[in-house]
């Protein structure tokens, strides 16, 4: 029996075509395309059925209101298929992929992310490449979880960082190795699959996503004050991208100072590193003790896709404060190394 796979269509250059004001997302395009190329009806290609997103987004975009549109409509069709692919802007992939490795509790199929850094409409293009491998993948293995496919590698939709926006290898997943690659043969490592525990209890998706979060980049000689206006309300949690090991300006006293004073009132901050490999550790440095003594939470080796998303979807269950920051150290979805 032929594997059936549901293509999402949210929009992004895959199906986009030139207007004035440069590349647009054309409703019916896509389909159109893919009814021309045979590769997509040939044998060895699964069964598929295309939905669009209505209205076609540019992933630049796109917000947490469209991460659970995806989900709900993914629940909605999740019985009727073996696995999914969604076809999506590049600029914002990463957050959707590790926004929906959340959202879509209890899931046990495929669910691929692709997109192209030039329109299938072009002559030379990615698209067809992205799209077939993103077919095969979901149709031929035993991949429970969010992915994303381009250019030939399989990684995890929450390791990934949009790392090009000229090169066809557009996407790389710094912590962790590929989960699959396709070459002359296309292989997964069943070893890295990161499969839910116990029993089916079907897909869920939670209420909310609360997105009362930002993403503070530190710079040396940031101010206090620049810390203090960030962390105003409505905000509830943030991201602190700090220098190597999770390290921060621990002499500016004032500094520690904002920082204690907003986890000191029940705002959740995460310490990520500036750095696109390795991860945070707080003992190493006394830079690094300082953070962790101004109430940071440890945010391990998580991309700040990943971190920024956990926090919206944690903080959406309102859940007790202790048991967000306990969550956002577990790892959930594969996320993290820790
Ligand atoms: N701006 C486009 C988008 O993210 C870029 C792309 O798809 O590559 O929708």
């Amino acid at each position: 029996m032929k594997k059936r796979i549901l293509i999402i269509y949210s929009g992004g250059t895959i199906g986009m075509e030139p207007s004035p004001n440069g590349f647009i997302p054309k409703p019916g395009l896509l389909e159109e395309l893919m009814k021309q190329y045979p590769v997509f009806s040939n044998r060895i290609m699964p069964e598929y059925e295309i939905l669009e997103m209505d209205p076609l987004l540019d992933s630049s975009n796109m917000a947490p209101a469209d991460w659970l549109s995806l989900a709900h409509l993914l629940q909605k069709q999740y019985e009727r298929f073996d696995g999914f692919v969604i076809l999506h802007g590049t600029d914002t992939m990463a957050y959707s992929a590790s926004a929906l490795s959340f959202l879509l509790e209890g899931l046990r199929k495929p669910v691929i992310l692709t997109g192209s850094q030039i329109p299938m409409i072009e002559p030379r293009n990615d698209a067809m490449e992205n799209v077939v491998g993103a077919l095969l993948f979901a149709a031929n293995f035993d991949i429970p979880e969010v992915c994303i496919h381009f250019d030939n590698i399989l990684i995890r939709g929450n390791r990934s960082v949009k790392i090009d926006c000229d090169g066809f290898r557009a996407f790389e997943s710094p912590n962790l190795p590929p989960l699959g690659e396709g070459g002359i043969h296309m292989r997964i490592k069943d070893h890295l699959i990161h499969r839910p525990f116990g029993e089916d209890t079907g897909l869920r998706i939670p209420k909310q996503l609360n997105s009362n979060v930002t993403v503070i980049w530190l710079f040396p000689g940031i101010s206090a004050q620049i810390i203090r206006n960030a962390l105003l309300p409505p905000l509830e949690g943030a991201v602190i991208q700090a220098f190597g090991t999770g390290n921060g300006p621990t002499t500016n006293k004032e500094f520690l100072a904002a920082l204690s004073e907003a986890t000191a009132k029940g705002i959740i901050l995460i310490d990520c590193t500036q750095c696109h490999k390795g991860t945070v550790e707080f003992g190493d440095y006394e830079t690094g003790s300082g953070m962790a003594k101004a109430g940071l939470v440890n945010g391990y080796d998580m991309t700040p896709e990943a971190a920024l998303t956990k926090l919206c979807y944690l903080l959406g269950k309102n859940l007790p404060k202790e048991e967000i920051k306990k969550r956002l150290q577990n790892n959930l979805r594969g996320e993290l190394s820790c």
